[in-house]
Parts: structure tokens; sequence; C-alpha cells
């Protein structure tokens, strides 16, 4: 278990430690901003039930956090599906490791950490994300310049569907016809790959014996064996989709 830290935005965090049980998870339980620091942004890389890249803007002393199945694009063409999830803890901005069981079982990686800020016109961040509508600036290692988040579809419905937002790049300096995704796969920090954090992190054993040495540590190191095969073999469930970098709309 990690060190006492002072209590986050309890109300806030709510359905995010509900869904958790910290004795067996190495996950983040709060934490806290220093009050004059630039607003935290990171994107973790997250092989769960299914690849996807959770995106995450501090906000209020907490992770505003959208997870992206396809991951975002620096082309301005790409919509990328966004799903709202829960706020994370302000601590979870530098989380890599695995996850040994439980809610998001898996691995995650950092894959970029940065900061951002809100556009001007957007500098009410609580009133833009009631809007549906918020425009913004990154500064992190692979993602940069102006982006745009906008709501599509409310959430919850009565089928317990998420609020569905599109993350699109707008056309400035930053814009690119890389597949960013593709062509820088690791972690920002530690550069290693699913596999890597996998093998290295010292939290699996003892949290996979604190979870009772279930099947399930099983699972996720053949699930990231599986996708290390499919990425070796260039057909990468990331991201099959590749467009002509000169090709335009009407
Ligand atoms: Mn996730």
């Amino acid at each position: 278990m990690p060190a006492k830290k002072p209590a986050a935005p309890k109300k806030r965090l709510a359905r995010y430690r509900a869904k958790r049980d910290f004795t067996k998870t190495p996950e983040p339980t709060g934490g806290r901003p220093a009050a004059e620091k630039a607003r935290a942004f990171c994107v973790q890389k997250h092989l769960a039930s299914h690849l996807h890249y959770d995106f995450r803007l501090e906000h209020r002393g907490v992770l505003l956090s959208w997870a992206i199945p396809k991951g975002p694009s620096l082309n301005p063409r790409d919509k990328r599906l966004a799903m709202r999830v829960e706020d994370h803890p302000y601590d979870y901005r530098t989380f890599e490791g695995v996850i040994p069981a439980g809610y998001g079982a898996g691995v995650v990686m950092l894959w970029d950490e940065g900061t951002w800020s809100p556009e001007a016109g957007f500098e009410n961040v609580s009133v833009a994300l009631k809007k549906g509508e918020l425009k913004f600036t990154l500064d992190a290692a692979k993602l940069k310049g102006s982006w745009v988040l906008i709501r599509i579809r409310g959430g919850p419905t009565p089928t317990g569907e998420r609020e569905q937002w599109l993350l699109i790049k707008h056309k400035d300096q930053w814009v690119g016809v890389i597949n960013v995704t593709e062509k820088f796969p690791t972690s920002v920090r530690t550069d290693r790959d699913f596999e890597g954090i996998l093998k290295s992190d010292p939290d699996v054993w003892q949290s996979h014996k604190a979870a009772g040495g279930s099947d399930d540590m099983q699972k996720i190191i053949e699930k990231v064996l599986d996708y290390t095969d499919k990425t070796k073999s260039g057909s990468a469930a990331a991201s099959p989709k590749r467009s002509p970098a000169r090709a335009r709309k009407k």
C-alpha cells in the first residue's frame, strides 16, 4: 500500500474509488496538484479487455478522463471517438504498471505526458464541459498544439452508455501525416512496451499474491504476449486504418 496522501476532492473521486479495492491494485488513491503548477496532461495506453488510450486533463484537482479506442490522431480529418469516464485522481498522471485484477485489469503504459491549457473562450472549463465543447492546447512529448473535444451524445443513457465525445486535431503547425500511435508505441517515460512493463514491474508478483493468486494474472500475461505478436507481425489491432497523406476531401 502507498503511504497516505492528502485527500483529493472526495466527491469527484467516489466513482473511481468504488470500482477499486486498493489492497489489490497498485493504482493511486488520490493526490493533489501544487497551486502554482501548469495543468497536467497525460495519455495512458491501456491493454485491458480492449486496447484503448485514456486521455486525461487536470481540472480542479482531479483528472478529467476519456477512453479513446483508436487513440489520438494528428490528422485533422480524423474524429476519434472518446468515451467520457469517471474523473481519476491527480496522482494517476504518472501511473504505469500492472493492474492485477478487478476493474481495468491489465497493463497501463504512460504513453504521453505534459501540460494543457484551455484556449480563449474556454477558460471556464466546467462551463465548457457542460456545453459539450472544449478547445485546448497541448504541450506534451507526442501531442502538441490545438485540439477540440466535442460531445456528440449525452449520458448516461438508460442502457448505461457513457457520454460520447470526439477528439479532433485543429489545423496548425503540429498536425502530422504519421500515425502517431503506431510510430511511437512505447512509454514516454521508460520506452517500455507492454511486455517490458509486465516483466519489470516489481509490484506484479506481490499484488498477484495479494489478489489471491487468481487466474487473472495468467489472462493478462496471455493478452500481452498476444498483443506483442500482433504488433510485431504488423497487424496491430491499434490502428488498422491508414489514409494516404495527400488525400483530400472535396
Ligand atoms: Mn482505461
